[in-house]
C-alpha cells in the first residue's frame, strides 16, 4: 500500500509510458523481484479510483482543514475541460467543484459557449480547500498536482482552459501573471490550452468579463475543428 503522504506517481508521457512495462518484462525475464517503484510506474488508474484516492488523500496539511476532498466531476470523456485554482467554501461543504458564485457565472459561460456543464470536465490544482481561501502554497500544489495531470491523462480533453494564473503557474509552471497570460495559446502535453480569468475574479472585475468572452471564443473556434478531426 502506498504512503499516503508521498506525491501521487506522474502521469506516463508519450515518450516514457512504454519504460516501465519495459523494465517489469526485463525483471520478469531476468526472475528479478519487481522494485516496488517499478510496480507503481507501470500502475494506471480509473478516475473512480483516482476519486477514492483523492478521498482518503493526506498528502499535504489541506487534508486537516477540509470538509470533504473536491475530486471534479463532468464528462469523462468531455473535449473540454476547465481547470481552476482548488475549492472554496461552498465546494468544500459540497465535495463539487465550482457551485458557489464563481461557479454560477461559470456555468453561464459555459453555456455561453453553447455548452452545458455535464457535457464538460471542471477540476482543480488541489483537491482540498485552502483556508480562508487563501492560494494553494507551493508545497500543496506539489503534493496534489499529479492527481490533475492524470484526470487530464485519461479526459484526454481537445482543449484545456485554466481560470487563473495559480492554474497556469501550477500546471505549467509558468510563472506570469494572468493578464499576460490570457488569449494567449499555451500547451500541455500536446494539448492546447487557454488561459483566462478565474469566474471569482470575473465577479469582482465586471469590465473583464469582454476579454474573458474573446478568450472562450477563441476556445470555441478552437474545438469545432478540433471535434471534426
Ligand atoms: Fe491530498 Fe491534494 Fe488534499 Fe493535499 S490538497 S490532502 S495532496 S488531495
Amino acid at each position: 500500500m502506498r504512503d499516503s503522504r508521498t506525491t501521487f506517481p506522474a502521469v506516463p508521457t508519450k515518450n516514457s509510458s512504454l519504460l516501465p512495462h519495459c523494465i517489469d518484462l526485463l525483471f520478469i525475464y531476468l526472475k528479478l523481484p519487481l522494485a516496488k517503484e517499478e510496480i507503481i510506474m507501470s500502475q494506471t488508474y480509473t478516475l473512480d479510483e483516482l476519486q477514492q484516492i483523492v478521498h482518503n488523500c493526506q498528502g499535504c496539511q489541506l487534508c486537516r482543514t477540509r470538509t470533504n476532498t473536491v475530486f471534479g466531476e463532468g464528462n469523462p470523456h468531455a473535449s473540454l475541460m476547465f481547470i481552476g485554482e482548488g475549492p472554496g467554501r461552498d465546494e468544500d461543504m459540497q465535495g463539487r467543484p465550482f457551485v458557489g458564485r464563481a461557479g454560477q457565472l461559470l456555468d453561464k459561460m459555459i453555456a455561453a459557449m453553447g455548452l452545458q456543464r455535464q457535457q464538460v470536465y471542471i477540476g482543480n490544482i488541489v483537491k482540498c480547500r485552502p483556508p480562508n481561501n487563501r492560494t494553494p502554497l507551493p508545497d500543496e500544489a506539489a503534493a496534489c498536482i499529479n492527481f490533475i495531470k492524470w484526470q487530464i491523462y485519461l479526459v484526454q480533453p481537445k482543449v484545456i482552459v485554466l481560470l487563473g494564473a495559480t492554474a497556469a503557474h501550477y500546471l505549467l509552471d509558468d510563472p506570469r501573471g494572468i493578464m499576460r497570460l490570457r488569449g494567449n495559446w499555451l500547451n500541455y502535453q500536446g494539448i492546447p490550452v487557454m488561459p483566462t480569468y478565474h469566474p471569482a475574479f470575473l465577479l469582482r472585475q465586471e469590465s473583464a468579463k469582454r476579454d474573458a468572452w474573446q478568450d472562450l471564443q477563441q476556445v470555441m473556434a478552437r474545438l469545432v475543428p478540433e471535434a471534426q478531426k
